[in-house]
């Protein structure tokens, strides 16, 4: 199942100047408030879903806010970098940067549980798009060739450590 974004959720906290009061009552979620409804202001996912599908909804956006994030950044740093090449790998200032992004959304939605998430899902064997298989690991500044059971193995341990 998957909640699109309407229109005029689209304009979510990507965009930094953004006030809380125009921001989604769902805990966490990123996208703007567009239905004023029993449940209070909500993005249009959060008004027509199901009250327990709340948190799962939550996920889903805010995966698909941090993936635009993410290509959005990326293409930004593409684009001044070499125009002509249309995929590649991210450098590491680049992979810096883009962390940089991620961090200051997870900061205003629901820190870096989809990360993680997207981590579990690898490591499951489910077949993630490049993108989400390079976001996750920048979000969580892990080397983009460390297989999802590693990550997850050095992850634990810096847990422990702190
Ligand atoms: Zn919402």
């Amino acid at each position: 199942m998957s909640y699109k974004a309407s229109a005029a959720d689209r304009r979510t906290a990507e965009d930094s100047q953004t006030d809380q009061a125009l921001m989604c009552a769902a805990h966490g979620c990123p996208s703007r408030w567009s239905v004023d409804g029993p449940m209070g202001r909500c993005c249009s996912a959060h008004a027509w879903g199901d009250r327990h599908l709340w948190p799962r909804i939550t996920q889903e956006l805010a995966e698909a806010a941090m993936q635009r994030a993410y290509e959005a950044a990326q293409r930004q740093g593409r684009d001044e970098a070499q125009p002509s090449r249309r995929t590649r790998t991210a450098t590491p200032a680049e992979r810096q940067r883009i962390a940089a992004v991620l961090a200051g959304m997870a900061r205003k939605t629901g820190g870096l549980h989809w990360a993680k998430r997207l981590l579990l899902r690898e490591e499951a064997g489910e077949p993630l798009t490049q993108s989400q298989r390079e976001m996750w690991r920048c979000a969580l500044r892990v080397p983009n060739a460390m297989a999802a059971d590693a990550a997850k193995a050095l992850l634990i341990e810096h847990k422990q450590a702190a």
